[in-house]
């Protein structure tokens, strides 16, 4: 087996949705060479591991590399996304992936892709396939864009012990089923927890045979005020403005959430419960309907241990017919993970920099290399605004996500950048505004008046936070 000396200007480590959204930017707006390293076949990083029924929870505009669209331009007609922006499925955004990887950038001459090899660190990596060993001499900087660690059920180790005998199946095979189970317990009430429960009941389930293991309640975003398309303006800017005058007005952390949802911008599957979580997943009407037939759900806390007509878990235990299949869905897809400085000398850590936008992040980080001068002006531009794991940290991350909002609205070329970004969203839809339509001036002034107010007020509610409430466990 040989060792290969290589050369190049960025080594980028792992080619998922924000290496990919790097890279794109990069190739766009510098003369660079680049090399990838990825230990899939793919890229697209998790979504190689993804379940097949899987789709994105944001509309498909805003998801991707910034040069290539991923959506068709048109709103879902059917299922329970029916009337807004549509969600690419699993297998729309591998072949968008793969299509981006080898009709943009190995077609542009300047990126050399070497899928199935492990990096070991120090710019040297290795085949898994042939052994082979290459070194990597990097004129600029090595891209971590594995730093998220994003975790999925197919992948991952349950943190519960199951016994051998128990039929225990991670969501992604769920379409295998060849007979009916007299009881589905799915395991976990983040996204695919929503996912697999819709799934069930969509393929003619009963209700009342599900089982939903909630650790945690989530606080969850109503799909349609995440539209960034003109006609959904008074969806998704009426609910920033609702947000502002929330947090401008709110007397305590309780009082906040309160009138955060009766404005409609976060919602709970069930209002008697007061939900732990927020990983900021969006919901459609017609899929909390759905979820609301499911009567059958188990607060007690986080599994343990499943044997086969037995559940335990931190708070009692539970008995369950023979023939039930268990579905996990335990895997946090996002995980909290400690802030680093994203350009720190030879090395670039991609990390999110808006609110759990992990593509627009990694495509703003390349622009901001590309264009100002040192790190700490680099680092300046791009304060970390962590991944919300607990219902408080709400409160964290809109506060960082807001102060790095108006660190780029000071620099006029930045704003100029994320207007014309499509993985931006919302700047176009709101700069876009005619000032003689003074319903949508209105509402902008509703926005931007509350500010001061809305992250002082913020500020201080911050300040009120419990530590042991910021320390809470993880599902
Ligand atoms: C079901 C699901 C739905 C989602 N929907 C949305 C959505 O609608 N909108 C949104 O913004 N986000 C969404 N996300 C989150 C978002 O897609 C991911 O967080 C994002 O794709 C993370 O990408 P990544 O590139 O950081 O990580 P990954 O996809 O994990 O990619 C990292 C890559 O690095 C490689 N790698 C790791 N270590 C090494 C090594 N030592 N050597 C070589 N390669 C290595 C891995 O093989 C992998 O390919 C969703 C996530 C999930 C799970």
């Amino acid at each position: 087996m040989g060792n290969q000396k290589l050369k190049t200007d960025y080594l980028v480590v792992g080619s998922g949705a924000m290496g990919m959204a790097f890279v794109d930017v990069l190739l766009s707006e510098t003369d660079a060479n680049i090399i990838i390293v990825d230990m899939h076949h793919k890229p697209g990083g998790h979504w190689n591991n993804a379940y097949p029924f899987v789709t994105l929870h944001q509309p498909s505009n805003f998801y991707g590399v910034s040069s290539t669209e991923l959506s068709k331009g048109c709103k879902d007609e059917v299922g329970l996304n029916k009337g807004l922006g549509e969600l690419a499925s699993g297998a729309e955004v591998s072949a968008y992936f793969d299509n981006v990887m080898n009709h943009k950038f190995l077609n542009s001459g300047r990126v050399s892709y070497y899928p199935m090899c492990e990096y070991l660190g120090d710019n040297k990596f290795t085949s898994m396939t042939s052994g082979e060993t290459f070194e990597v001499n990097v004129d600029k900087r090595t891209v971590d864009a594995t730093y998220l660690k994003t975790s999925v059920p197919s992948t991952h180790t349950p943190n519960f012990l199951i016994a051998n005998d128990v039929n225990f199946i991670p969501l992604n095979n769920l379409p295998t089923i060849q007979a009916p189970h007299s009881q589905y317990v799915v395991i976990g009430g983040g996204k695919t927890g929503i996912d697999a429960c819709i799934w069930l009941l969509d393929n003619q389930v009963d209700p009342d045979k599900i089982m939903w293991i909630m650790p945690r309640d989530a606080w969850l975003l109503d799909r349609r005020n995440t539209q960034s398309t003109e006609e959904f303006f008074f969806d998704s800017i009426e609910a920033q403005a609702a947000q502002m005058e929330a947090m401008a007005n709110a007397s305590d952390i309780d009082n906040l959430f309160e009138r955060l949802e009766s404005a409609g911008v976060l919602i709970r599957i069930d209002k008697n419960v007061k939900p732990e979580m927020y990983h900021g997943a969006t919901i459609s009407e017609l899929e909390l309907a759905q979820l609301r037939r499911i009567k059958n759900v188990v607060r007690k806390g986080r599994v343990t241990h499943l044997s086969k007509n037995n559940i335990a878990f931190e708070k009692g235990e539970i008995s369950t017919p023979d023939n039930t299949l268990f579905v996990d869905c335990s895997a946090s897809a996002i995980r909290e993970f400690k802030p680093l400085p994203v350009f720190d000398g030879n090395v670039i850590t991609l990390q999110m920099i808006r609110i759990i936008q992990p593509v627009f992040s990694a495509a703003l980080i390349a622009h901001i290399e590309a264009e100002y001068q040192n790190d700490e002006q680099k680092n300046a531009l791009s304060q970390i605004v962590p991944a919300p794991n607990n219902a408080n940290d709400w409160l964290t991350v809109t506060a960082a996500n807001m102060r790095n909002q108006y660190i780029w609205s000071q620099d006029k070329s930045l704003l100029k950048w994320l207007y014309f970004n499509r993985l931006d969203g919302f700047s176009k839809m709101v700069t876009d505004i005619s000032k003689e339509d003074s319903a949508k001036q209105a509402v902008l002034q509703r926005l931007r008046g509350n500010i001061p107010e809305g992250m002082g007020n913020l500020t201080r509610l911050i300040s009120t936070l419990t530590p042991t409430v910021k320390a809470a466990k993880k599902e």
